[in-house]
């Protein structure tokens, strides 16, 4: 019987390197699928990243009422409010529903949804540009680890992430731990085509460069809306909106046209929110990459400095604590914070750690 199990060990390690010779990266596929069985989930998630928002702009037109989407995804209060006037048929009524909004905000099928943790404080790393801090939210570690060092004409891409350095990327993690998920990409930056692994990204969807940077958002959102509202909504999706940072890097932060980018997407997240309206197993993250230089009034935004590192972090869904803000969040906690809502372990390549009141979802059975 020792014997017989003896050789069976030797003709798996045998399996095991020949799959480890022909492809370096196969080799964590390998461990992945079977060191630990896959959970089973029905969960999705939604990144929208706002590129380069200054957190004293947004702050101020959020006061002046400018920007309800990304208000409305903050505070509780309203959502009670709204459960208050749509469900009341009578007075008394109204009150109950607003005691059980009140005493049992995670189970009320109005509040579900639209529940919000958010800071303006959480960080960014150094350097402040877009390339290391997309893949510090993709890959959950910081930039340094990622060697995306300062002093280098180009950053490494995917391939160098993933097979040289044995980093693993939400996506690649998705698509081998829950079964049948799919995974999508929305952007019109074309630079983050360098950091997504084809291999793992089911729809890669870039949107054409001829179109002006606005336009590219519009059609950025108007796949991710699609996307949402259709039989199969992917179980990871990453939506990238450019135009803010583009203005920014035209007019600075005292132009009024990096006000009115922000406005425009707060629209758009509106337009995401509408989308996700009947979403009840969704967790919603937007977060920005950056914020903007202090000594070129946001004209730049590569500065270590509370202006350039300071970013906006929401994150929405039905395991959120609503009406609270997050400590010591980082962009790169954001991948463990997706991980932990999938029931994937998260890897030892992964720095971050899941975002302060975003929890653990229950497993139920894959409905996609
Ligand atoms: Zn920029």
């Amino acid at each position: 019987m020792a014997a017989l199990k003896s050789a069976l060990g030797r003709v798996a390690s045998f399996g095991k390197s020949i799959i480890e010779n022909a492809n370096p990266f196969a080799t964590r596929a390998f461990s992945s699928q079977f060191a630990v069985s896959p959970r089973l989930t029905s969960h999705h998630i939604v990144i929208l990243g706002l590129d380069g928002v200054h957190t004293d702009v947004l702050q101020r037109l959020m006061k002046a009422g400018r920007l309800p989407a990304l208000t409305r995804l903050r505070y509780r209060r309203e959502h009670v409010a709204i459960c208050y006037v749509v469900n009341s048929s009578s007075v008394l009524f109204a009150f109950f529903l607003r005691f059980r909004c009140l005493m049992r905000p995670y189970r009320h099928p109005c509040v579900r949804s639209k529940e919000g943790t958010f800071t303006m404080r959480a960080k960014c790393n150094y350097p402040s540009i877009s390339e290391p801090n997309w893949a510090a939210c993709i890959y959950g570690t910081d930039p340094q680890s990622l060697e995306f060092y300062d002093v280098l004409e180009t950053y490494p891409a995917f391939d160098h992430l993933e097979e040289k350095l044995q980093f693993e990327s939400i996506f690649s993690l998705v698509k081998t731990y829950v079964p049948h998920s799919t995974t999508a990409a929305v952007y019109g930056w074309d630079l983050l085509r360098d950091i997504l692994n084809p291999r793992f990204v089911d729809m890669d969807l870039a949107a054409d460069l001829k179109l002006s940077h606005f336009d590219r958002d519009e059609w950025v959102v108007q796949q991710t809306v699609d996307l949402l509202q259709s039989d199969d909504p992917p179980t990871l999706l990453f939506a990238h909106i450019d135009n803010i940072d583009e203005e920014g890097h035209e007019v600075g932060i005292l132009g009024q046209r990096y006000e009115d980018a922000i406005i425009s997407a707060d629209a758009q997240v509106q337009r995401v929110l509408d989308a996700l309206a009947h979403h009840t197993h969704t967790t919603l993250f937007v977060v920005s990459d950056h914020g903007r230089a202090r000594r070129t009034d946001g004209r730049d935004h590569n500065e270590f400095s509370p202006e350039a590192i300071n970013i906006p972090l929401w994150v929405s869904g039905p395991t959120v604590q609503a009406g609270t803000e997050p400590l010591h969040a980082n962009i790169m906690d954001i991948a463990p914070s997706v991980l932990q809502l999938l029931h994937i372990p998260q890897p030892w390549c992964m720095r971050g750690r899941p975002i302060q009141h975003v929890h653990a979802t229950q497993p139920h059975p894959q409905t996609h």
